[in-house]
């Protein structure tokens, strides 16, 4: 082969490498500059479960222990008292989220409900959250207990309630998963 048939195969290929790519330049871009950029997650998309709490700030759960057993992985784990005034307290309301395969069971089984919320499981005492981002640098990080699980249930019924069109409703999920975490170390 000689210099001339070589100069001509080296310009075709280059030629074919840059056809390509202008190609591609003019089609609309398919990724996100996560985390910068956040897609709109479905309003039943599954993340960590959380305990949203009532209006004074607690939980809503009235320790039936339904969610405890449906759990496929066996991740909740409760403990109850009974107070002075013979009523069932939730002392701690464990989920593990090393285990936890956000299957939805838990907040399909559970019997509280509210007539305001209009989601599929309205105002369930545990619900799926959009909260994903929980990556963490040991295993009890990883282990949420009744505060941390306010927080993110709290966090999830604010997103909720400015529910608008076009506004990624996991905007504040990861400032949320560092506060969780802080709890955690708390
Ligand atoms: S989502 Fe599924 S695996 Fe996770 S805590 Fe609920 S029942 Fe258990
Ligand atoms: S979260 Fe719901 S199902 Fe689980 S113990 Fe509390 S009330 Fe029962």
């Amino acid at each position: 082969m000689d210099v001339l048939t070589r100069a001509f195969q080296g310009a075709k290929a280059i030629a074919e490498g840059l056809a390509t790519t202008f190609k591609h330049v003019t089609r609309s871009q398919v990724t996100i500059g996560y985390p910068e950029v956040r897609s709109e997650l479905p309003a039943a998309f599954r993340g960590m479960p959380g305990l949203p709490p009532d209006k004074s700030g607690n939980t809503t759960c009235i320790g039936c222990l339904a969610c405890a057993r449906v759990c496929p992985p066996q991740c909740i784990f409760i403990t109850t008292s009974k107070g002075e005034d013979r009523k069932l307290r939730i002392d701690d309301f464990i989920v593990d989220a090393n285990l936890c395969i956000m299957c939805g069971l838990c907040e399909e089984v559970c019997p509280v409900t509210s007539k305001e919320d209009k989601t599929d499981y309205p105002g369930r005492a545990i619900q799926l959250t959009h909260l994903y981002e929980m990556s963490a640098y040991c295993h009890e990080d990883l282990v949420f207990h009744l505060p941390q699980l306010i927080a993110i249930g709290q966090e999830f019924g604010r997103q909720k309630s400015k529910d608008l069109p076009g506004q990624p409703r996991t905007a504040c999920y990861s400032r949320l998963a560092v506060h969780v975490k802080e709890l955690t170390r708390g």
